[in-house]
């Protein structure tokens, strides 16, 4: 029988691919074309219009890092804004901390979060049903539009690259609304690509950032499928000083809030040193 294979379309010139051995889901939704796919190597995958999203295999490096780093730093987050983030892994990871109150979420497209629980449930786990969880169906930007003042401890924005409908998370207007709406010890932080291929949505994005922020750097993570080497993400304070905490007091923090051990990238260890940039990465940030 022919073999089926997925080739990542990101890059014209340069990619992955994903043995397939059954393809799960296939729909073109109003916002993008979602495909879902069980691959011979990393378990179930889905791509949005050609690109990578969520790999069952290596998705918890992405999830921890996106989710731990910024509510440890934090220190106190109880009220988490979520954007993107689909597929649920991003809500799962936020409700393991036992501080957190309230987690919403907003993604854009519903039919992202249907065909990731019909065929990705190991992702989110019981997340979709927690009673601190909200999801809301909608586009990030006008949620931050409306929030109120200081209504959020930490922002996560898990969202696809400034492309389609993952432009307007990467704009002034986002960041000045993310700014308002976080508490004076806010923390905002979003997927940066990666900068050995996408250099510009660092820093690009950085330089937005620093308008809004006092305190704007990124820390880095080795996801194997965003293929390119480090994959950034972007970090923004409302206040200086809270991205640099020690590693005994990140412990201490981790084990408060229950997820001490729980991890399998993350740690306290990596938690302090992921902020420690290659120069061709670090050259990409204005100063903070
Ligand atoms: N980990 C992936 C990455 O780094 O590229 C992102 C995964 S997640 C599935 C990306 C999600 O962002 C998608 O479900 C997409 O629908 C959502 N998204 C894109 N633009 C959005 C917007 N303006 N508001 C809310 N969600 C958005």
């Amino acid at each position: 029988m022919a073999e089926n294979w997925i080739n990542e379309t990101l890059y014209p010139d340069w990619g992955q691919r994903f043995l397939v051995t059954r393809e799960l889901a296939r729909v073109k939704s109003a916002f993008q074309d979602i495909v879902i796919a069980e691959t011979s190597s990393h378990g179930r995958v889905m791509f949005l219009d050609g690109v990578t999203q969520i790999t069952e295999r290596d998705e918890f490096v992405y999830q921890e890092m996106l989710t731990h780093v910024p509510l440890l730093a934090h220190g106190d987050a109880r009220r988490v804004l979520i954007i993107g983030a689909g597929d649920g892994g991003v809500l799962r990871r936020v409700l393991q901390h036992r501080g957190v109150e309230q987690a919403v979420m907003v993604e854009i497209d519903g039919e992202v979060i249907r065909l990731c629980q019909e065929h990705m449930p190991m992702i989110a786990g019981d997340a979709w049903t927690n009673p601190r969880g909200q999801v809301i169906v909608g586009d990030g930007i006008d949620y931050v539009r409306r929030a109120p003042d200081g209504s959020f401890d930490v922002i996560i924005v898990d969202s696809t690259d400034p492309i389609g409908v993952g432009e307007v998370l990467f704009t002034d207007e986002f960041y000045e609304n993310a700014a308002r709406i976080l508490g004076p010890a806010g923390i905002i932080v979003n997927q940066c690509g990666v900068p050995f291929m996408q250099a510009d949505e660092l820093r690009d994005t950085s330089a937005r950032r620093a308008k809004f922020f006092a305190e704007v750097s990124a820390y880095v993570a080795a996801v194997p499928t965003y293929v390119g080497g480090f994959m950034t993400l972007g970090w923004s304070a409302k206040a200086a000083g809270l991205r640099d905490v020690p590693v005994a007091t990140i412990r201490e923090r981790a084990e408060a809030a229950g997820i001490l051990g729980q991890t399998r990238y993350w740690s306290p260890e990596m938690h302090a040193s992921c902020f420690n940039l290659p120069p061709y990465i670090a050259e990409n940030l204005r100063p903070a």
